[in-house]
């Protein structure tokens, strides 16, 4: 049997191919994908590649995805065929150093899956086993294939443990900022939102944000100094990835404040940090990385108790054959995800 999938072949360099689907293992499961959706990983896996997501090209393409089981292996006992599934792109493997010491989202065996934007997608045991969930007869395949970036913003919240008097500033209102304002409202607190484009700053606001400044306001340092108390706010998270916000994200915190890099910069970029900052003003500074198992499912439950708004996230809906006009130049900075329909 034949299916349409998209493969990445370098820089920019996108096509959709007939190939066949994918034979499965005993332990597998078969996917026929319901949607995917777009993510910013995958626009900046389209302009350089990824260290991590990338293994051979051409390289299947595409990672939050949610479908239906056609096809499940012999050995697969919790899922049958006609389950409605949603799949985390990734599994740790329970018993590597890092799994060991409970830091799963570091797991060395990750096994990253791509190749959400076909007809068909091979779930690998490791996942079947423990990244792979029915979905609530309630959802629609777009609210549930939301999980996996859900996933990454909770385990980000989680690690800042935010406390409700404190202020948290996210720099970007893309999609994973706009989850870190309604996530960061659960969480008790109201977050000052950092962005570039006004639609997506009210956007911000209508989701959540206490106040919301524009980074093209040449003011805009000194607009959230005013917003907290002069010093800065306790807590900054990069939602953006790029060299020059990691940079701001440090600039802004106040003294003895925290610094979550949650946007991940393009392999191969370099930051420099005022010392300063960050011996004498106590500065810390973390990166973020992924998601684990339990995020994956609280994730999901946090979707079915429809506690998130998805629709204000997901702005439309391309059929994979159009999946270039999405990825095409000028359109890559910052786009609003898509849903892509096989
Ligand atoms: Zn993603
Ligand atoms: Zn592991």
């Amino acid at each position: 049997m034949k299916m349409q999938a998209a493969f990445w072949y370098g820089p920019e360099r996108l096509e959709i191919e007939e190939v066949d689907v994918p034979q499965i293992g005993p332990d597998e499961v078969l996917v026929k994908i319901g949607v995917a959706l777009t993510c910013g990983t995958d626009f900046k896996l389209f302009r350089k590649g990824h260290a991590l997501l990338v293994k051979d090209i051409p390289s299947p393409f595409g990672h939050e995805l949610a479908g239906t089981i056609v096809e499940a292996g012999a050995h697969v006992t919790r899922f049958k065929t006609g389950d409605q599934v949603v799949a985390a792109n990734s599994a740790p493997c329970g018993t590597c150093f890092f799994c060991e010491k409970e830091q799963w989202n570091l797991c060395e065996n990750l096994e990253f899956l791509n190749g959400a934007y076909a007809e068909y997608i091979r779930i690998p045991a490791q996942i079947v086993r423990k990244n792979l969930y029915k979905i609530p007869s309630h959802l629609s395949f777009k609210e549930a294939a939301l999980t996996e970036p859900l996933a990454c913003v909770l385990h980000c919240m989680d690690r800042i443990g935010v406390k409700p008097y404190e202020t948290l500033c996210i720099l970007g209102a893309g999609t994973c900022g706009l989850l870190f304002v309604q996530l960061a409202n659960l969480y008790g607190t109201q977050p000052i939102v950092v962005g570039r484009g006004k639609e997506k700053l009210e956007v911000a606001k209508k989701l959540g944000a206490k106040h919301t400044v524009s980074i093209l306001d040449p003011e805009f340092k000194d607009k959230i100094k005013n917003l907290t108390s002069r010093y800065g706010p306790d807590t900054v998270v990069d939602a953006i990835g790029k060299p020059e916000t990691w940079q701001l994200a440090v600039e802004l915190v106040r003294k003895g404040g925290r610094v979550w890099f949650y946007g991940g910069c393009v392999s191969g970029s370099n930051v420099s940090l005022d010392t300063h900052r960050l011996h004498y003003d106590e500065i810390t500074c973390s990166g973020i990385f992924h998601h684990t198992p339990a995020h994956f499912s609280r994730a999901l439950q946090l979707i079915a108790s429809r506690k998130i708004n998805v629709a204000e996230l997901i702005r439309g809906e391309v059929r994979l054959n159009d999946l270039h006009q999405i990825f095409q130049k000028g359109n890559l900075d910052n786009p609003m995800k898509m849903a892509v329909i096989p």
